[in-house]
């Protein structure tokens, strides 16, 4: 695919295109769309993913770009396709929407600098289920390296309890900075993530455990006595049901301990 790179990219909004047609392949791949399926692409750029995905024939898609020069070239290349809807607008915005179609099939070769923001959001929306069926999303390396963290690495933190809350994350490949312009200084990884339609430990409000897990990991090397009696004071019953070890690290804890105690922070605070 050749593309004339006509504007200068901006750094601001992490304008990294993918020009490597075998890895743009690869990820449009793994979404397994048919005919019936409804896409979304965040951010993108000058279309060289959304170009396969409107050769897959998917129903719909749904492309969001935040840079108007860009909207403006992609309302152009695909001016025939009938089935493409292009929005200009912040993707942070359009995710938080509650009118957006079931089952949907979202791609994004994400600008880094909100990567794990537009992560979050997809995590912690209010409704769940979700209106997404899958997430097919690029990181940065080191990002997507502690989005799949296991208990007792040095990677292993908030994300990872996040995302192990309502999904469940695969690592697909890593991909070399010498396919993208501007080149990056570091690779990519593609990960894809389900969402868990019935998980055990249930928030009315999910930034209780982002709000838990911060609390915790900000003392990350501290024993979690601390974090626990700032939250639970000195109730010992709940201490002693959350069956967990006080002279621990945060790091040392399996992310359902987290997910436990947020809900037991809930039903006491609201
Ligand atoms: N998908 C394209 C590709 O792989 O070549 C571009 C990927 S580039 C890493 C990220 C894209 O997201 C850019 O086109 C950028 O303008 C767009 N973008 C940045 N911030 C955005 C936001 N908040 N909402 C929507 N699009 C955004």
């Amino acid at each position: 695919m050749k593309i004339d790179f006509s504007q200068k990219p901006k750094k601001s909004l992490g304008q990294n295109f993918l020009i490597d047609n075998n890895i743009i392949k690869k990820i449009i791949e793994i979404g397994e769309i048919n005919n019936n399926s409804t896409v979304m692409e965040i951010g993108p750029g000058y279309g060289s993913l959304t170009e396969l995905l409107v050769n897959k024939s998917p129903k719909n898609i749904i492309v969001i770009e935040k840079d108007i020069k860009l909207y403006k070239l992609l309302k152009e290349k695909f001016i025939t396709c009938d089935n493409i809807k292009i929005l200009n607008k912040d993707v942070l915005d359009v995710i938080k929407k509650k009118n957006l179609n079931k089952n949907i099939i979202v791609y994004g070769n994400l600008p880094y600098n909100i990567s794990t923001k537009i992560l979050s959001t997809l995590i912690l929306l209010k409704k769940w289920p979700p209106w997404y069926h899958t997430l097919i999303l690029m990181f940065q390396k080191e990002v997507a390296d502690r989005i799949i963290a296991k208990t007792n690495t040095k990677a292993y933190g908030r994300l990872a309890v996040l995302s192990n809350w309502r999904l469940v994350v695969k690592k697909h490949f890593d991909v070399s900075n010498n396919c993208f312009f501007p080149k990056p200084k570091v690779t990519s990884t593609v990960l894809s993530f389900r969402p868990i339609k019935n998980n055990k430990f249930k928030l009315k409000n999910p930034k209780n455990l982002e709000k838990i897990t911060q609390l915790f990991f900000s003392n990350r090397r501290k024993m979690i006595n601390k974090s626990v009696k700032k939250i639970f004071k000195e109730d010992k019953l709940i201490v002693d049901n959350l069956n967990i070890n006080l002279k621990q690290r945060p790091g040392e804890l399996k992310s359902e301990i987290f997910h436990n105690i947020a809900c037991q922070y809930e039903k006491l605070f609201g």
